[in-house]
């Protein structure tokens, strides 16, 4: 059978220190010769590691030929911050940003705030200059909403303010995904929204983000890693063949782009994408 055409992009978060430099740069190069659609940056929850962001998205567009894009939070921030990074960002020829709201602090008061949701931030952002806006979108309801049909009604928002694509949160159960689609569909949104696929490397460490973020691990999964803590290498060999499964199962159902939470670490996307006929051109 014909292997269908695969799309992908990739996400990495800026380094932290200078050691985490070399390593980040060794993974984009490895993971560039399958000529992703556009590779994201993560933006942090304040100080150094958001200009990390800045410095890391400049570098990618200056150094590679890959098509980087910026994730930019808008809570914590104000209007003149804002406006400062979107027109750097311009200039710089980075036109595509991932639009989002962040983590509202919970323990610090002096948050100082000219914008509450992603979607104050995707009009400013649209006002100033002409971005490619990508979204989040939330299959498994985010933990501050009160229902589905409020996950639909921000993202049709999102849309009328000009937002062009949306990836999901990490999700196991591709149930959870179908029925989001199916009833995005209904509601007559038409962007593509992309699965986010996180390959699990931690299991632990994934069971209580997974918990925050609402987003439930099915008990076969937790079992697939029972009795693999200190044993890297097999971990490893089982979270591939999950994220293996779980977009072998979305391309069934019809699915052709996926966006891979990377966690600075090329070899389990690379081994993924390699299976789903992602391959560098000398290798087809
Ligand atoms: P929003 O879309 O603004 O939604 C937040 C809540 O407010 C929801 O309950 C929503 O229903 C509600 N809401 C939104 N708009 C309105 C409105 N107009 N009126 C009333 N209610 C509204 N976090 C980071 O810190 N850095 C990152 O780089 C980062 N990247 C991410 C990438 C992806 C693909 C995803 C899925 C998440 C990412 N996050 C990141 C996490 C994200 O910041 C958190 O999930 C955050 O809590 C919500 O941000 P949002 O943009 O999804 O929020």
């Amino acid at each position: 059978m014909k292997q269908q055409k695969v799309n992908v992009s990739f996400e990495f978060f800026p380094p932290k220190n200078e050691g985490a430099i070399s390593s980040l740069w060794n993974n984009i190069n490895r993971l560039e010769p399958l000529k992703p659609r556009f590779i994201s940056v993560t933006y942090g929850a304040g100080g150094s590691t958001r200009e990390n962001t800045h410095d890391l998205v400049k570098q990618i567009k200056k150094k590679t030929n890959l098509q980087p894009a910026a994730h930019l939070t808008c809570i914590n921030s104000t209007k003149e911050e804002i406006e400062f990074i979107a027109n750097d960002y311009w200039i710089s020829g980075i036109k595509h940003i991932v639009a989002l709201r962040g983590d509202v602090p919970t323990h610090n008061n002096n948050v100082k705030s000219d914008f509450k949701y992603a979607t104050d931030l995707i009009s400013f952002l649209r006002k100033k200059h002409d971005f490619e806006i990508t979204v989040s979108a939330y299959p498994e309801i985010h933990p501050d909403s009160n229902s589905i049909e409020q996950e639909y009604d921000v993202l049709k928002k999102k849309i009328d303010l000009g937002a062009t694509k949306a990836i999901t949160q990490f999700f196991f159960d591709v149930e959870y995904y179908f029925k989001f689609i199916d009833g995005a569909i209904k509601r007559g949104i038409k962007i593509p929204i992309i699965p986010g696929i996180l390959p699990v490397t931690n299991c632990e460490r994934t069971i209580e983000f997974a918990k925050k973020m609402n987003c439930k691990m099915p008990t076969k999964l937790k079992n697939m890693f029972k009795g693999l803590d200190s044993d890297q290498e097999t971990r490893k060999l089982v979270a591939a063949t999950i994220a293996y499964d779980q977009c072998d199962k979305l391309i069934s159902g019809g699915v052709k782009d996926f966006h891979f939470y990377t966690l600075n670490r090329a070899d389990l996307s690379f081994a993924i994408c390699h299976i789903l006929g992602v391959k560098p051109k000398a290798d087809k």
